[in-house]
């Protein structure tokens, strides 16, 4: 008999678990479920920046976390044979109009760059030679250039990730489910019992929890971002992204596809409307880089809502007082970046078992979980 697993919560982490759970050794002995409605995921939303070297922020856990997803992704990129539509290592560029912020970055990218090999090359670019890399700036600034950075586009990922797992042995169930005290699925099908049940769904983690008498330090935030078509772009492939300072970045992802993002709106929660002034704001920010862009170059607005908890830090684990139930949430705005690593984590205690530890990763689950 296999082992019957389910995730609920078909995004990057879901995706990415899933995906393991069919590569790894002993995933031919399981029988993997996924439950997904998709409704107002981000992870098809994102904006796909993967560059966590440069980032300010002093939590030495999420800094570990988020520099081994990028090279989790990297690995998983090359192994999936993912195209360069999907995932590309474009390089990234983030620009300071300071130049003691400027030289102080490019220090920090220096001293990041021992621990961090699959940074790559780090520069120190003139807005000169920040315009040469992406032609279409009329604004640039000087920034530093991390060859290492890349852009992933994140609806084509979990796409990609779930049809290659399905083609060995997982199932996906397009429902909105719930669950009963003791943790077992109620779908439309009814009662479902499985061996093992991964809750990855995102900032609705909470309500998901709640009949189990738990629940979760988690809260969600909208966001909204624009892609626009621009034709007489050039048509290379490998201008990289653009993380200006005071502005939206900047993600040109080829065949003149070019997104500008992302919003971060606390009061918005659970809000899926796209709004005018969002657009509007968003376009503002793209015409601060290139005058020439327009209204009639915009195709679509995409709106998401992202998972945050108190500190900022993603959790992820099993549940004490439900040990056949792992969680993870609260990957907030660098979720395509983490997400990755934390369903190869989840997927490999679920086939190996054993209680490891992450405490290089996050801080226990207790933190969050009530
Ligand atoms: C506008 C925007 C821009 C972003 N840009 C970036 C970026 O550039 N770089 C980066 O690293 N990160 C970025 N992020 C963050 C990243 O997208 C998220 O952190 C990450 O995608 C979260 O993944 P997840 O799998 O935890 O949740 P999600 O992707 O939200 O997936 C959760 C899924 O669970 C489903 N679900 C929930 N409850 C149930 C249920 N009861 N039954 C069935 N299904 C259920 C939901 O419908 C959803 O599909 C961005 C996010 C947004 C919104």
């Amino acid at each position: 008999m296999k082992r019957k697993i389910a995730i609920i919560g078909g995004g990057i982490v879901g995706a990415s678990a899933a995906y393991y759970l069919s590569q790894l050794p002993g995933g031919d002995q399981l029988s993997v479920t996924l439950y997904d409605d998709g409704v107002g995921q981000a992870t098809k939303a994102a904006a796909g920046i993967i560059s966590p070297w440069l980032s300010k922020r002093r939590n030495q856990q999420w800094y570990q976390l988020a520099k081994d997803g990028a090279t989790t992704l990297m690995t998983l990129a090359r192994k999936a044979n993912l195209s360069t539509d999907i995932y590309h290592q474009t390089g990234t560029i983030v620009t300071r109009t300071n130049e003691k912020d400027l030289k102080d970055l490019y220090e920090l990218a220096q001293t990041r760059r021992h621990e961090a090999p699959d940074m790559g090359e780090v520069e120190l670019l003139t807005a000169q030679e920040v315009q040469k890399r992406l032609p279409l700036l009329t604004n640039p600034q000087p920034g530093i250039f991390v060859s290492g950075g890349a852009r992933i586009d994140g609806e084509a990922f979990i796409s990609e990730l779930l049809t290659q797992a399905q083609r060995v042995n997982l199932t996906v169930k397009q429902e909105r489910v719930t669950l009963d005290a003791t943790g077992n699925i109620l779908a439309s099908a009814g009662t479902q019992r499985f061996d093992n049940v991964i809750l990855a769904a995102g900032a609705w983690l909470k309500d998901l929890i709640e009949p189990l008498g738990l629940t979760a330090d988690v809260r969600p935030q909208k966001g909204q971002l624009i892609e626009l078509i621009v034709p007489d772009y050039p048509t290379q492939e490998n201008m990289p992204v653009l993380m200006p300072e005071g502005e939206r970045d900047f993600i040109p992802f080829g065949h003149g596809k070019l997104i500008v993002g992302a919003t971060h709106d606390d009061e918005g929660q659970f809000d899926l409307n796209i709004t005018q002034e969002a657009t509007d704001d968003l376009l503002k920010s793209a015409q601060h880089f290139d005058q020439s862009l327009t209204r009639d170059h915009l195709v679509q607005s995409k709106v998401g809502t992202r998972a945050y908890t108190p500190d900022f830090s993603p959790f992820f684990g099993r549940l004490t007082s439900h040990p056949h139930l792992l969680v993870a949430s609260g990957l907030g705005a660098s979720g395509l970046t983490t997400g990755p690593l934390i369903g190869r984590l989840l997927a490999g205690t679920l086939l190996y078992g054993g209680t490891p530890d992450w405490s290089n990763y996050e801080k226990n689950l207790s933190h969050y979980i009530h």
